[in-house]
């Protein structure tokens, strides 16, 4: 069985969404939750958030990075992809936590609507916070101004919103508030700066790890991660774990331990 691509559209500088029609994955995702593509036989396995689902389609939104994503920006309405296993990984802690924050930053950001819909859906209050370089890589601000009862946008060149980052504004807000609960989801440093904010108010924080992962299910150990001193698997002990926890500069580390093969693969790719 393959999967059709139904709607392809680019969204921002070089972030594309798709919507796959994958109904077992669909049917069954949840907020945090992830799949795993092989555009083709020859592909490699990657991991997507799963960004929205309806009926019987699922969203990614990705960046292109290197060949895979180049690759799959690639795809129109209509194109196949030979596998989408799936949905994996646990879902977000939803529960009625009170004062709710999510933030975003860059690709990351594309999580944040159904993982802001799910927490409004068990009866929080939903405050939103989203950043980006600049205006042009902003993604599904006006989705989360739905979903969530307050948007902060945030860019680090003032060309819209709030000109500073993320983290500016959720000190702000937990000097202000009661905040009882935050998940932040972006690039690994992002997660790392941002998340210390809330050490001193002693505020639950989820992040959502992205480690180089491969088969997704627990076997291959690619995406090892050490939390509190102990080793796991994002794949299936996460992808999302309490930030306070995360030994991030091992997380950094073994993000860039391939960098001359990724760059030979999307070389060969463009000839
Ligand atoms: P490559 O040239 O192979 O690599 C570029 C960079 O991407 C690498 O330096 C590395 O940091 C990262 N990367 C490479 N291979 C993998 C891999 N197998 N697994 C994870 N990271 C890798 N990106 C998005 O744009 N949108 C998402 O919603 C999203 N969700 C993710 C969810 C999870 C649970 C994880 C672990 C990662 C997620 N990523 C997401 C990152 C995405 O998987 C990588 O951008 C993608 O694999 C890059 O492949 P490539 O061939 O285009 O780039």
């Amino acid at each position: 069985m393959a999967y059709k691509v139904e709607k392809a559209t680019q969204i921002a500088d070089n972030i594309f969404e798709l919507w796959i029609n994958a109904p077992h994955v669909a049917k069954n995702a949840h907020a945090g939750q992830f799949l795993v593509i092989r555009i083709d036989d020859s592909g490699e396995r990657i991991p997507l958030t799963i960004s929205a689902a309806k009926e019987d389609l699922v969203r990614i939104v990705f960046m292109t990075v290197g060949k895979t994503t180049t690759y799959l920006s690639k795809l129109k309405v209509g194109d196949e992809i030979l596998d989408v296993a799936g949905p994996l990984g646990h879902p977000s802690e939803i529960k009625e936590w009170g004062h709710c924050v999510v933030i975003g930053g860059g690709v990351g950001i594309a999580c944040l609507p159904i993982l802001a819909k799910a927490l409004q859906d068990a009866g929080n209050r939903v405050t939103g916070i989203i950043g980006a370089r600049n205006e042009k890589l902003l993604l599904l601000a006006d989705e989360l101004e739905e979903n969530c009862d307050e948007l902060v946008i945030c860019t680090d060149d003032g060309s819209r919103g709030f000109h500073g980052f993320p983290a500016d504004i959720l000190k702000q807000k937990l000097e202000d508030k009661n905040i009882d609960a935050v998940w932040i989801i972006g690039p690994a440093i992002m997660m790392k700066i941002t998340s210390m904010a809330t050490i001193p108010y002693n505020v639950k924080t989820f992040v959502s790890l992205n480690p180089i992962m491969v088969d997704g299910t627990g076997m291959c150990g690619s995406c090892r991660v050490t939390i509190d001193g102990e080793t796991k698997f994002a794949c299936v002990d996460g992808p999302e774990f309490d930030a306070h926890l995360v030994d991030w500069d091992e997380l950094m580390n073994r993000q860039r331990i391939y960098p001359e093969q990724e760059k030979q693969s999307l070389e060969l790719f463009h000839e």
